[in-house]
């Protein structure tokens, strides 16, 4: 048995996908650049999925959906894109702390380019705090652009985006937030949001591996980081991989139905797993319980022992998880987003991350439960730290 507990870092591919997808890996292979009717065919397809995704996310009716192979291209041609695209006017970007690497690695590079980068740190609950932003956007006044993410990848908070927008606009920079966790999960509406751009990703929703897009409103100057036969309204070149492209428009498709079944049936299995652990295993804490939290996402301590031996004892039992961002790779660093909530080393060292999805049912929240209690107890007989107990 597989209790997949991990779907912060990957989903697997709906039926309906799958489905969807199938014809454009066999018989509907154009190329949406060619002119005759298997190019027209690919090219029909591309057009239908941004308007989709427009339609999804209620996105301006001029906006552009650029796909990307990643929401990490997505999040470095947002950043790059406005960086090169406004310095003229500005070196200065603002972050979060608490950003994916595919943000805060492309700040890195920016500033060995000159730009100045501030990270703006975030309460216990890992919201991030609107007065440092708000006091970052008056000490620099030439700041192009705030980037901050609908919801965080490591422990769910929500950030509160549209307070952000506009503190962000009054003072002239533009905004754009990495939804990569929050597509299908929470209601994400662009116009209500008035945010300049959204970064998405199809396979943290049951949408194939390998593309992302970023959603641009109208007039918002960006300069490509991939250059070549000018696909993708110039912005990102390379010949579309369109059997991905209908995926993700499937599953875009499908966000509202997928909406419901989270705050719903996925919601009260996350509030049972976290209970359940919370109560019956000692020396352990939930990190976030932010009032605004993705309803699949929790990330519990078990002080005196140590996150990796514990997902390994895990998957000894056929459970997958994670210590938090598994997206990076398999090196294991230390998360930057319990550090940045303040959180003891010990707290840090001891992290779970357990990411529900659609799939999962009530015998797997028990069965991972006793698992936990019994690998818990064996972990901490021989942890240095809580071996007396
Ligand atoms: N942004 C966030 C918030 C993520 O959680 C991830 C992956 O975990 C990414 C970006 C990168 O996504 P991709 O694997 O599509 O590059």
């Amino acid at each position: 048995m597989v209790v997949y507990l991990d779907n912060a870092s990957t989903t697997r591919l709906h039926d309906k996908v799958i489905e969807a997808m199938m014809p454009y890996m066999s018989i509907k292979y154009g190329n949406p650049s060619s002119l005759h009717s298997l190019g027209r065919e690919a090219k029909r397809v591309l057009d239908d999925a941004r308007e989709s995704i427009k339609d999804a996310i209620n996105l301006n009716a001029n906006a552009k959906v650029v796909f990307t192979a990643s929401a990490t291209e997505a999040n470095n041609l947002a950043l790059k894109g406005i960086a090169y695209a406004l310095k003229g006017k500005g070196k200065s970007i603002v972050v979060s702390s608490i950003e994916h690497e595919s943000i805060l690695e492309p700040c890195k590079a920016l500033e060995r380019e000159g730009f100045k980068v501030t990270y703006i740190p975030v309460d216990s609950n890992a919201i991030v705090s609107i007065d440092a932003i708000e006091h970052a956007l008056r000490e620099n006044r030439d700041t192009i652009l705030v980037s901050v993410m609908l919801a965080n990848n490591e422990v769910g908070s929500i950030q509160p985006l549209k307070d952000i927008v506009e503190i962000a606009h009054r003072y002239n920079a533009l905004v754009h937030t990495d939804a990569a966790q929050a597509l299908g999960k929470i209601a994400l509406d662009a116009k209500s949001l008035c945010v300049d751009l959204i970064t998405l990703s199809a396979h943290k929703l049951y949408g194939p591996k390998g593309i992302g897009a970023l959603c641009i409103n109208s007039n918002i100057p960006l300069e490509p980081i991939i250059h070549g036969g000018g696909h993708e309204y110039g912005l990102r070149s390379g010949t579309q991989n369109i059997p991905a492209v209908v995926g993700f428009s499937k599953v875009v498709e499908m966000s509202r139905e997928f909406i419901d079944v989270y705050s719903s049936r996925v919601k009260a299995l996350r509030d049972k797993l976290e209970r359940s652990i919370l109560e019956s295993i000692k020396y352990t804490r939930l990190n976030s319980t932010a009032k605004d939290r993705l309803p699949n996402t929790t990330n519990i301590s078990f002080l005196g022992i140590n996150g990796e031996d514990l997902i390994i004892k895990l998957d000894e039992h056929g459970i997958c998880a994670s210590t938090g961002s598994a997206c990076s790779t398999l090196k294991q660093k230390e998360s930057h987003v319990l550090r940045a909530m303040n959180l003891s080393k010990d707290a840090r060292n001891g992290s779970l991350r357990l990411t529900l999805g659609i799939y999962n049912e009530e015998h797997e929240i028990d069965y991972t439960v006793s698992v936990l209690e019994k690998v818990v107890n064996e972990l901490r007989k021989i942890s240095p730290i809580l071996s007396s107990e």
